[in-house]
């Protein structure tokens, strides 16, 4: 197949975004990963729900979803289970995924289903002018805000690892190629993948600016003592915890990267194969062709019957 360059990911849609946003950054690494990975537009969905990172979609060239909000991992899982041999990513802020999706997110990570998702943390709703949000600290107050935070934050990594995700990782908009490189591997990553993906939100947050983050960030794969692979099941509570407690550093010293990598856990969609043999990954329902070369149905009202004989309730016998 001919490689395909990174503009040929790109689309003519005029972005919206604030000049400076952290958007541009994650933009910019998912169309260099996808042309390296020389991802096939047919075969690749972007889905989002709605802020300002669920924009995404529009701006890349490949199929796109654009859902409602919190429901872009509901909606990515449909379309995964319906033929998974698709890549799916999912695109969403820190509110709309941990937020109102908080549900979804855990539920993708319980599964283990084969989707990458990419959280554009930038700890407030800034397409509604920059409340609070979940990633925001407790008595914190960004500019938009007029009394400091009342809740505490939720961590997505630690969230993520206690969901069942089965690759974990953060990264930082502005370091576009390391986050481009993170994204790959996940992408590759057979299972539930998420990326916390720290971005400044330049008119809402004065808190987290890239001056903030430009000190404190340091790479977890520069100490060569850090592994987060899991190679042996007998390896995984303690790569776990390992990755829990890194994540909870927060200050002087911010990590970014991998935090936990389990290959060794079965997918949803591996489970479900196993499970009902009318489901199959080579020949998933949505390639499976619905009428005859005539146009005529396969399954009729006779082979309907049969096919959910055992859910038809005889209302009569009630
Ligand atoms: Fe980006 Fe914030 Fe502007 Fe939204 S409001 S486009 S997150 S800078």
């Amino acid at each position: 197949m001919a490689s395909r360059g990174v503009a040929s990911y790109r689309t003519e849609v005029w972005s919206d975004w604030c000049p400076g946003c952290g958007d541009f950054g994650i933009l910019a690494a998912m169309q260099k990963a996808f042309a390296e990975l020389n991802l096939d537009p047919a075969q690749t969905v972007v889905v989002s729900g709605i802020g300002c990172s669920s924009k995404t979609p529009h701006f890349i060239n490949v199929n796109g979803v654009h859902t409602i909000h919190g429901r872009g991992i509901a909606f990515a899982t449909g379309i995964k289970l319906a033929n998974p041999q698709l890549k799916v990513i999912v695109n969403g802020g820190d509110g709309d995924l941990l937020g109102i999706g908080v549900a979804h997110f855990v539920a993708l990570g319980r599964r283990n289903l084969d989707v990458t998702v990419l959280i554009h943390n930038n700890q407030v709703y800034g397409l509604t002018k920059g409340q609070a949000s979940p990633t925001l600290r407790r008595g914190e107050k960004v500019k938009s805000l007029p009394v400091p935070n009342l809740q505490d934050a939720v961590n997505p990594i630690a969230l993520a690892i206690a969901s069942g995700y089965t690759f974990v990782a953060r990264a930082y908009s502005l370091w576009v190629d390391h986050l481009k490189e993170i994204l790959k591997a996940a992408i590759n990553h057979k299972g539930s993948a998420v990326i916390d993906v720290l971005q400044p939100c330049v008119t809402y947050n004065d808190i987290y600016t890239a001056e903030f983050y430009k000190d404190r960030l340091y790479k977890l794969e520069d100490d060569p003592s850090w592994d987060p692979i899991v190679r042996d099941p007998s390896e995984d509570e303690e790569k776990k915890a390992a990755a829990i407690k890194k994540a909870e550093e927060w200050g002087t010293r911010i990590p970014v990267g991998v935090f936990y990598v389990n290959p060794l856990k079965d997918t949803y969609e591996e489970r479900l194969a196993q499970r009902n043999p009318s489901y199959s990954i080579d020949n998933p329902p949505a390639l499976q062709p619905i009428s005859r070369e005539d146009g005529s149905p396969i399954v009729g009202p006779d082979e309907f019957r049969k096919l959910f004989k055992r859910f038809i309730v005889n209302v009569k016998k009630l």
